[in-house]
């Protein structure tokens, strides 16, 4: 069932993405050669909480971190340890925060010191996937209209799109109806609706499109372990267009 949030609701859904967005902002610069995915994730927690609010993956389905880190070939699900950032890594943070019931999910890939130029690329561009389907939110316009435009933004550089993992509504739940695929077609799908609340995720590998699942049942990785990248906003739907609820 796809929720239409009442005013009120929409104000707590804005402290949740205002305190994910200030949760990447805080991170940034500890984002350096030498330290631990462990390191950053506890340094999240820590700051989440000091902001009154609760890290909305920990627990969740089971995952044993309180935020996702993804290196390089690893697209979602990485869970924090003992692995060190390197110099030329790329490295996403997906970060939720759930603030007296609501959430905010902001993803964010990062590069590590200097990075090679194709790495920057993906990252670049798959940014600009997130918002060339953000774009496309208003009232009345379709699901699909949004994993069309971030497809086509995809295929004007030969990157390729992960399709077994989806963007989703956001609210009471951090993963609620309806599925936002980061592909499709244009006038599909459900309808947007003025107070819905969706996260738009597109995440890009700069080879092929395949992805698995590594044997700690949590981490995807590409199939041909090039780079992947991810770029998610929460967004709230409005007449004529969308507000960002996790602004960094
Ligand atoms: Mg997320
Ligand atoms: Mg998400």
């Amino acid at each position: 069932m796809i929720t239409i949030k009442t005013p009120r609701e929409i104000e707590l859904m804005k402290v949740a993405g205002e305190i994910v967005g200030d949760t990447h902002h805080y991170l940034e610069p500890y984002i350096k050669p030498g330290i631990t995915t462990k390191e950053l994730n506890d340094l999240a927690e820590e700051y989440i909480l000091s902001r009154g609010a609760t890290p909305s993956f920990k627990g969740l389905y089971g995952f044993p971190g309180s935020i996702c880190i993804s290196l390089n070939e690893e697209v979602v699900h990485g869970i924090p340890g003992d692995r060190v950032l390197e110099e030329g890594d790329i490295v996403t943070l997906d970060i939720g925060a759930c603030y007296k019931g609501y959430h905010g999910d902001s993803a964010w890939t990062y590069a590590v010191g200097k990075i090679s130029k194709e790495k920057e690329m993906l990252m670049k561009h798959t940014e600009e996937s997130l918002f060339a389907g953000l774009s496309v939110i208003k009232e009345g316009a379709r699901i699909g209209d949004i994993g069309y435009a971030v497809s086509e933004c995809a295929k004007k550089y030969n990157l390729g799109v992960v399709k077994e993992l989806v963007g989703h509504g956001v609210g009471t739940s951090v993963h609620e109806d309806p599925d936002v695929p980061n592909y499709g077609s244009k006038n599909t799908g459900p309808v947007l609706k003025e107070g819905m609340v969706i996260a738009v995720e597109p995440m890009l590998n700069l080879g092929t499109a395949d992805v698995y699942m590594l044997e700690d049942d949590w981490t995807i990785i590409t199939g041909d372990l090039k780079p992947s990248a991810h770029f998610e906003h929460t967004v709230v739907v409005e007449k004529n267009g969308y507000t960002i609820l996790t602004k960094r």
